[in-house]
């Protein structure tokens, strides 16, 4: 990145710099991978790019639907502008089919079909290795309104609606995924983030029997090869869909 911007924090995945523009940002998405609390990491050249590619054409979906995002537009393939935004220190989790933490955590069957989206609410902080975290708790921590709280979870809902829809027509079953969000210099409530295989979980329906075929950061959390193949075929299978 060139420095004349700076650099004003360094995620996981990403690198936020300063904007000319006071309300704006610069998000450089690294080709760093992370998983359980950062604990296993490694490097895939061109994963940051595929990450922001996707996530641009996500944005650029949700904005047709009336979701307001912080995505601006891309700079390059691998940086994006965004509105400057305080990030919510909680992550919503939505679940359409159990899987990863969800089964390890209750009794609920692997690969079980929700019968309605299922939300949980984690607190965004390493330290802590963010715990699941109750409405109660939120209010009592004074992180947002209930008011607030439930805008978050409503706009989720309506995400995962267009998402949904919107994967299955490129042939991909929308398991889970994670969102965060933040206030604008309005104190507008914005989705922030990315929004892409590394937070999404991604399965293929062009297979003949049941076996899952996981086209997301599973790939590298559970050792199967082949994560930058298969962000490529996502990126892929959008493109040739837009
Ligand atoms: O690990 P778990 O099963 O709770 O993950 C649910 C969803 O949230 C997955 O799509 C995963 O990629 C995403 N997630 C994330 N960042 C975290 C935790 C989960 O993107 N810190």
């Amino acid at each position: 990145m060139n420095n004349k911007y700076e650099l004003i924090y360094e995620g996981k995945a990403k690198k936020v710099f300063s904007h000319d523009d006071v309300d704006k940002v610069l998000i450089e998405f690294k080709d760093d991978a992370t998983a359980f609390n950062a604990l296993k990491k490694a490097k895939f050249e061109g994963k940051g790019k595929l990450n922001c590619l996707i996530s641009a054409s996500i944005f650029k979906l949700l904005k047709k639907n009336n979701i307001p995002t912080h995505f601006l537009e891309l700079k390059k393939e691998h940086i994006m502008i965004a509105k400057r935004i305080k990030v919510i220190p909680l992550e919503i989790v939505l679940r359409n089919t159990a899987y990863g933490s969800l089964c390890k955590q209750t009794t609920i069957k692997s690969g079980t079909i929700l019968v309605k989206p299922l939300i949980d609410i984690y607190l965004k902080n390493d330290e802590l290795n963010d715990p699941l975290i109750t409405k109660d708790r939120i209010e009592l921590m004074n992180i947002l309104s209930t008011k607030d709280l439930d805008l978050i979870i409503d706009l989720t809902l309506k995400i995962n609606v267009i998402l949904k829809s919107f994967f299955k027509n490129i042939q991909l079953q929308l398991v889970d995924f994670k969102l965060e969000f933040g206030y604008d210099s309005k104190n507008k409530i914005l989705l922030g983030d990315e929004i892409s295989p590394d937070n999404c979980r991604l399965w293929d329906l062009n297979q003949k029997n049941d076996t899952i075929v996981s086209l997301d950061k599973d790939r590298f959390r559970n050792d199967l090869g082949g994560l930058i193949e298969a962000y490529s075929e996502i990126n892929r299978r959008i493109n040739d869909f837009i």
